[in-house]
Parts: C-alpha cells; sequence; structure tokens
C-alpha cells in the first residue's frame, strides 16, 4: 500500500518528465520513457486482461469473448508454455494469435521485477519476447503485465525499451495522464458480481476513461482470484449490455 502511496505522489506532467530525462542524460542514467501521455482513452473503453497464460483462459474465456465479438490480452509468462497442462503451450498461443486475441507479455519467470537489476529486467524481457514472439507466429507482444503487479522506475524504464504500455495491480482507471507503464486496474475476484462490473463500466462511462479488468483463471477455482466459467459469461455480458467499447490493451493504447 505504500507503493501506491508514493505512486500516486510521482511527477507526471510532461515538464517534470523532462526535467527528469535531463537529469538522467547528465547522470547517465537512463531517461524514463513515460513522458508520452497516452493517445488513447477520448472516450469510456473496457480491456479485459488476463494473467500467467491458464490453459482455462483459452477454453472458457476465449469463446464467450467471442461470441460477444470482443477481444481480450493474454499476458503469458514463457517459460509456462512448458509448465504442463495447466498452461498456455506454444500451439495455444498461436491459437490466441489467430482468433484475433492479444498477446501480451508477462516475462520469462514471473520473477518479482523490482528485485532484479536493470539488465536482469532487460534480459526477462528479451528472452520472454523472443519466445512468445515465435509462439504467436511472428507477432512481438506490445503490452506487458507485470508480475505481481511489482514494478519501480527502473522497471518501467526498461519496459519502455520493449513495450507501448505495461498493467500494474494498482487499482483505478487510466485516463489520457496516466502513466501508461504504471497502467491501473480493477483487480476481478471470484466473489465479483456482473452487477459490480457494471457499476464499474457505468463509472467509466461517465468519466470518459478506460477501465481494465484484470483475470486470473477462468474455470475450477484454485484461488480467490479465479472464476467460473459462469461468472465470466455473466461479466462478458453485463460489459456488453453497457454499450461501451471494448478493446485490446494495445488497442487502447493506440
Ligand atoms: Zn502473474
Amino acid at each position: 500500500m505504500s507503493r501506491l502511496l508514493s505512486r500516486t505522489i510521482r511527477p507526471r506532467t510532461i515538464g517534470a518528465a523532462v526535467a527528469v530525462a535531463v537529469a538522467g542524460l547528465a547522470s547517465g542514467v537512463g531517461a524514463p520513457a513515460q513522458a508520452a501521455s497516452m493517445a488513447a482513452t477520448s472516450g469510456a473503453t473496457v480491456s479485459f486482461t488476463f494473467d500467467d497464460g491458464r490453459a482455462n483462459q483459452l477454453t472458457n474465456a476465449v469463446p464467450a469473448l467471442d461470441a460477444a465479438g470482443m477481444k481480450g490480452t493474454f499476458f503469458i509468462i514463457s517459460d509456462a508454455l512448458t509448465w504442463g497442462s495447466s498452461y498456455l503451450t506454444a500451439a495455444q498461443v498461436k491459437a490466441l494469435a489467430d482468433d484475433g486475441q492479444e498477446v501480451g507479455n508477462h516475462t520469462k519467470t514471473h520473477a518479482d521485477l523490482t528485485t532484479l537489476s536493470a539488465s536482469g529486467v532487460r534480459t526477462e524481457f528479451t528472452k520472454s519476447q523472443a519466445k512468445l514472439t515465435a509462439a504467436a507466429g511472428g507477432v512481438a507482444p506490445r503490452t506487458c503485465a507485470y508480475p505481481h503487479g511489482s514494478a519501480n522506475s527502473t522497471v518501467e524504464s526498461v519496459a519502455a525499451e520493449f513495450f507501448r504500455g505495461c498493467r500494474s495491480t494498482d487499482g483505478g482507471t487510466n485516463k489520457p495522464s496516466t502513466d501508461r507503464y504504471r497502467l491501473r486496474t480493477f483487480y476481478v475476484h471470484t466473489s465479483t458480481s456482473a452487477a459490480q462490473i457494471r457499476a464499474a463500466v457505468d463509472k467509466a462511462a461517465a468519466d470518459k476513461v478506460w477501465l481494465i479488468l484484470c483475470y486470473h483463471g477462468v474455470g475450477k477455482i484454485n484461488s480467490s482470484d479465479d472464476v467460473s466459467a459462469d461468472t465470466f459469461a455473466a461479466h462478458v455480458k453485463a460489459v456488453k449490455a453497457s454499450g461501451v467499447k471494448v478493446r485490446t490493451a494495445s488497442q487502447a493504447l493506440g
């Protein structure tokens, strides 16, 4: 929680970012690349995002999204491609990409990136990008989600070398002034109701902001982060009924 607070008070203006960039040049430190504001979110947008590359996301979430004419963003751990039947294989990631879903990056090992050096973070992204690009049939992931939602300015700067934007697990919605390397989310739990999703979407519509929903497993409930297939279908229905536009994360980032 203290991290959330410190994030809130970080300077976000272009002027401050330029000052940081100049200071970074002077000290030889890489300049943060998050100075640019988001080009997207003119009007309300909803994104469905899925973490960890669970196999049941393909079997349960994708059909529900497709039936509603929606596409989601799936943040895959590249090492998990060989973790066994609970996780998406490379062939299943290809199926996701072929279906028009966005394949995003969730690092190689799911490490807490704040415990790594800049070069360690770079290695996580370089190796996972290679694997995921190959799995997706040549399309390089354009967005990432930080494992455990954990990032700092070093992580964000390295992420900016690879991606258009990255999602944290900090709560909230996103507007043009939001740091695109610290995107906020509505973290979905087993108990999250369709009515709660609809209320969040309606609020996003009223505020003209970008709401990013964060899911984990869709089907069998193994943790409080997982939702049943029926619950997920009800969430999709609630979003559809709102009439608010659904876009993938990279589409929303423009
Ligand atoms: Zn994760």
